[in-house]
């Protein structure tokens, strides 16, 4: 067989490339970092040359972990007083409060001016961030004045409201089959809210924050394939009309509320404990 002289060529770019990387990546290394996120910067086909794009790209890599540890924050910080799962009434208000401007924005209330903890404090989950968009003040330092996000916080929100562009990852979770037909997940298959949205908004928005962001999360998402979901979208549109029609019609969806909390709640138990706590340096 010949090679295939043009991929010698950007293998060869490629190794020069990552060379100059991990030279940079381990003068810019503190004497602390974790393991798991070296090891997994290492072993990338592109180095990250820099500690903290290692620790997002970490993060990226596993957004179901990272959406994870972001409600297991949240929930060390629990809702501020006084406050209330809100949408802003236009445009206008949203960028004067920072109120979301639909039911569609996960509820976060340290994203909103009037309950911001300031720099030094992640604006999803509120807990302090500290060097390299970290969780766990590692090396001694304190809260980074200057960041307003963990590093997997960010990833949490984009799964939470992009969560489409993990279809591939969440199809793999689910062995490829449909949860609802049990056939064959199809190329075009759609991620789907067990619960949607706007039956949270409407029916059930006092669920206390932060067990809401997991209606956001993986307890509430599935894949399920393009025509299952154009028909289960019909009924939902149907069951809205009704409901427009009549507010006094029963809620049917209470039940699905209930199993998904307690699902969530059993998911959840100890794992914080286990990855939090003082002997969590791992952030698996
Ligand atoms: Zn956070």
């Amino acid at each position: 067989m010949v090679a295939n002289p043009s991929s010698s060529t950007s293998a060869r770019f490629r190794e020069a490339r990552n060379r100059k990387a991990r030279e940079r990546l381990e003068r810019a290394l503190p004497a602390i970092f974790p393991a798991i996120v070296l090891r997994h910067a290492l072993g990338r086909p592109f180095v990250p040359p820099l500690p903290r794009l290692a620790v997002d790209g970490y993060w990226r890599a596993h957004p179901l972990r990272a959406e994870r540890l972001a409600r297991a924050l949240a929930a060390r910080s629990g809702a501020p007083p006084g406050w209330r799962w809100t949408i802003a009434d236009g445009s206008g208000e949203a960028a004067a409060t920072g109120l979301p401007l639909s039911f569609r924005t996960p509820p976060a209330p340290y994203r909103e001016k009037a309950f911001a903890l300031g720099k030094g404090h992640c604006c999803v989950c509120g807990q302090e961030v500290y060097r390299f968009g970290w969780h766990r003040d590692l090396w001694g330092t304190g809260p980074n004045r200057n960041a307003e996000w963990h590093a997997a916080c960010v990833t949490a929100w984009r799964l939470w409201n992009a969560p489409g562009d993990e279809v591939a990852l969440l199809k793999r979770r689910q062995k490829h089959r449909c949860v609802s037909a049990g056939k064959r997940l199809l190329r075009n298959a759609e991620v789907d809210h067990k619960l949607p949205l706007f039956k949270l908004w409407r029916e059930h928005r006092d669920v206390e924050w932060p067990r809401l962001l997991g209606f956001w999360g993986l307890p509430n998402l599935q894949v399920i394939n393009r025509n299952v979901h154009a028909q289960k979208c019909a009924q939902e549109a149907r069951s809205r009309r009704v409901q427009e029609r009549n507010p006094r019609v029963a809620v049917p969806l209470l039940p699905t509320v209930r199993d998904l909390l307690e699902a969530l709640e059993a998911a959840s138990a100890g794992w914080g404990a286990q990855h939090l706590g003082k002997n969590g340096a791992s952030p698996q």
